[in-house]
């Protein structure tokens, strides 16, 4: 039956899958690459690619180009199967269960790596998307299959809409193109630039490939005169030796014209000798002879040998000038060094008579170079880990935004990061996010891959509870500045109802914006700092006076004595002489219990002196009709002066909420005399807490406060 599959399908298929099997040197490779084959045809029948062929067949020349690049047989059945349970019914459990849980996770990690809408409009983008690419892969060889079918689909790209034939082609471009120079895949990149060239500027391909092909006829000649020399030389040192010219890259060429502003035929370093030998030792001394034969140029010699560059790239460069006066470049290498040269990474799973990886050893010291140099934050991996695992970007997550946009974040960063990395205001005003279009809440870990989507409100404005969960400093600081920012402005409003309150008592408040002129006198070196100041109680009005007016400096010091009083409490109250005596004893109303900040009147009681209600007091109604005793007061407190009051809290009775509140009223520095509790059915707590407080803004802070709990509903002062 197996056979069947292969002789029953396609013509095209049945002659691929041939010529496929017969480069699999074992029977039991054969085998196994013959079952994923054909599971392959079964899978992807009745698929077609866009030039008309079966589907299949793009899966056999990936495969084949793996070969190619010496790849294992893991690889290369992974390769087979690398698309059918992206484009068929086939779950990732069923390529465990047949072929294993090795082939299992390259499927797995080549079809997530489909998925990225790879999209790169700058620089920093192909950088993320690199890095996303890589850490979704898991395994270079994920990487690697992708690069073969990436090959595959540039060169047969020429059956897509022109607009699809950009967008991939400037993917290559800005993606696979660098990441291969970084694997030290030298071949695949100048075949991946080429094609990328091919389909962005025709023309220009175009006419560089007319003229290499005229120019290398007219240096046949030349190119055999350079090499004879120094092939009888070598041979005279019975040293091997394969030399041969070749012209670089179409791309490479292309850039060299457009950097360097000069036409074709004024480039000398188009084409370059190679000379491939044995042994290292050899590279230096065919070195030797070349310089024998032609005087090198000083600045141009390069020994990549002794020092490999940092993407395993090693060979011996330098350029010489020959008997017809041309400058021309010879490159030395080993065989070894010209397949890692070809292939890069792909050199490392070399296969020799059996599937097992090759030793490593010292050609990973350039794959620990890579993963520093690709890793941000320029940490060194501690330790090589298993070099088939990519665990890099740990610490850093990718996500998208509807558009396809890549942010980077670090890891366990919220969808409020995320709307702050886009933008502050963005940020400022988000109330919903959705993850992959589930709604999720503000504090959701993200994860690498996911799409976020921000809701905003113009009416939302961040608050302090963000700070607890956002990971990013960006958020954190925009949170806190706009929270300072915030209490600054509240500051300043309340700092200018007291300045106006305070002057009218004074009688003086048409001076009031000469005062705020005046600002510098006090000391302040903007009014918004001395309008805060006197909101957030850091000085008082009647301190700021003299400073401001000098004129008014004895004569109100005199007034003002005349209103305030609180602090001393047995004060004289001029103008006030209640049968004969002068020291009143001043008491506060039981039924308000003011506090400094309240507004508040006097009354002058038979006995109990001079009490201080709120102005708003019931009780004062009362007494209403002896308005002859009440008197006009102000507050005067000093700090270290508390007062009593009261606070009732309604709140879900949840275990850890008293202690809760009571952390939050000693961190204000308040004092706290008593508490009383009473839960309702339903679970709802009436929580009553007396305390001991300085002001009635020191109180609101703390009202304030408990009120950001979860799960309390109301908190009030009462005035009893
Ligand atoms: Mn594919």
């Amino acid at each position: 039956m197996s056979n069947n599959v292969i002789k029953n399908s396609d013509e095209v298929i049945t002659k691929k899958s041939k010529a496929l099997l017969k480069r699999i040197s074992t029977k039991k490779n054969r085998n196994q690459v013959e079952n994923a084959l054909e599971f392959s045809i079964k899978m992807h029948h009745g698929q077609k690619r866009k030039s008309g062929l079966p589907f299949v067949s793009h899966s056999i020349d990936v495969a084949n180009i793996l070969i190619d690049w010496n790849m294992d047989y893991t690889t290369v059945i992974s390769a087979l199967l690398h698309d059918v349970v992206e484009d068929t019914e086939v779950k990732l459990s069923d390529i465990e269960n047949e072929f294993g849980s090795d082939v299992a996770l390259l499927v797995d990690g080549v079809t997530k790596v489909e998925n990225i809408a790879f999209r790169s409009k700058e620089h920093k983008q192909a950088e993320n998307f690199t890095k996303l690419f890589l850490s979704l892969a898991k395994d270079l060889r994920v990487i690697i299959i992708k690069f073969a079918d990436r090959l595959n689909n540039m060169e047969t790209i020429q059956f897509l809409s022109p607009e699809k034939r950009k967008e991939i082609a400037m993917e290559t471009k800005e993606i696979f193109v660098p990441l291969a120079h970084r694997l030290g895949m030298a071949k695949l990149k100048w075949e991946l630039e080429d094609l990328s060239l091919k389909c962005l500027d025709i023309r220009a391909f175009n006419s560089i490939k007319k003229k290499i092909e005229s120019s290398s006829r007219s240096n046949e000649d030349i190119l055999t005169n350079a090499i004879k020399p120094i092939k009888s030389e070598l041979n005279s040192y019975k040293i091997k030796s394969n030399i041969f010219g070749r012209y670089k890259s179409i791309s490479s060429i292309h850039r060299k014209i457009n950097s360097r502003g000069k036409k074709f035929e004024e480039i000398y370093d188009l084409y370059a000798i190679r000379i491939i030998v044995d042994k290292i030792e050899e590279c230096y001394l065919a070195l030797g002879v070349i310089h024998s034969i032609y005087p090198p140029l000083q600045d141009r010699f390069k020994d990549f040998v002794a020092t490999p560059k940092s993407n395993g790239y090693q060979s011996i460069h330098t350029t010489v000038l020959t008997k017809d006066n041309r400058l021309t470049e010879f490159q030395i290498r080993t065989k070894e060094m010209d397949q890692t040269a070809e292939v890069g990474v792909a050199a490392h799973w070399l296969y020799k008579g059996n599937d097992k990886l090759r030793e490593l050893d010292s050609q990973v010291q350039w794959l620990r170079d890579l993963l520093s140099m690709l890793n941000s934050d320029n940490s060194e991996p501690e330790e090589l880990m298993d070099l088939l695992k990519i665990d890099m970007f740990e610490d850093e997550i990718f996500v998208f935004t509807p558009q396809g946009d890549l942010i980077k974040l670090p890891i366990n960063s919220t969808p409020l990061d995320f709307a702050f990395a886009i933008h502050g205001g963005l940020g400022f005003t988000t109330v919903r996010s959705k993850v992959n279009k589930k709604l999720v809440p503000l504090s959701y870990s993200l994860k690498s891959g996911d799409i976020v989507e921000i809701e905003t409100n113009k009416n939302q404005t961040p608050n302090s509870g963000w700070l607890k969960f956002v990971k990013t400093s960006r958020a954190k600081h925009e949170i806190s500045k706009y929270l300072r920012k915030i209490e600054l402005e509240e500051s300043i409003k309340i700092g200018n109802e007291i300045l106006e309150k305070s002057l009218r008592k004074l009688k003086i408040l048409d001076r009031m914006p000469d005062f705020k002129k005046k600002y510098s006198k006090a000391g302040f070196k903007t009014l918004n700092n001395m309008l805060s100041d006197i909101g957030k109680g850091a000085v008082i009005v009647k301190d700021l006076i003299p400073k401001i007016f000098s004129d008014l400096n004895n004569n109100l010091n005199k007034e003002i004595e005349e209103v305030e009083f609180i602090n001393r409490a047995r004060s004289d109250v001029e103008g006030i002489n209640l049968d004969g005596v002068k020291n009143l004893v001043v008491d506060y109303g039981k039924c308000c219990n003011p506090i400094p900040g309240d507004e508040v009147i006097g009354y002058i009681s038979r006995g109990r002196g001079l009490i201080v209600h709120e102005q708003s007091c019931s009780n004062l109604s009362s007494l209403s009709s002896k308005k002859d005793r009440l008197v006009s007061v102000n507050w005067n407190a000093k700090d270290d002066l508390a007062f009593r009051s009261k606070i009732h809290i309604t709140c879900i009775d949840t275990a850890g909420m008293l202690n809760e509140i009571a952390n939050i009223i000693s961190r204000n520095n308040v004092n706290m005399l008593d508490v009383s509790t009473d839960v309702k059915e339903g679970g709802i707590a009436n929580i009553w807490i007396i305390c001991k407080v300085q002001s009635r803004k020191k109180l609101d802070a703390v009202i304030d406060d408990i009120q950001k709990i979860k799960n309390v509903d109301s908190v009030e002062r009462v005035h009893d």
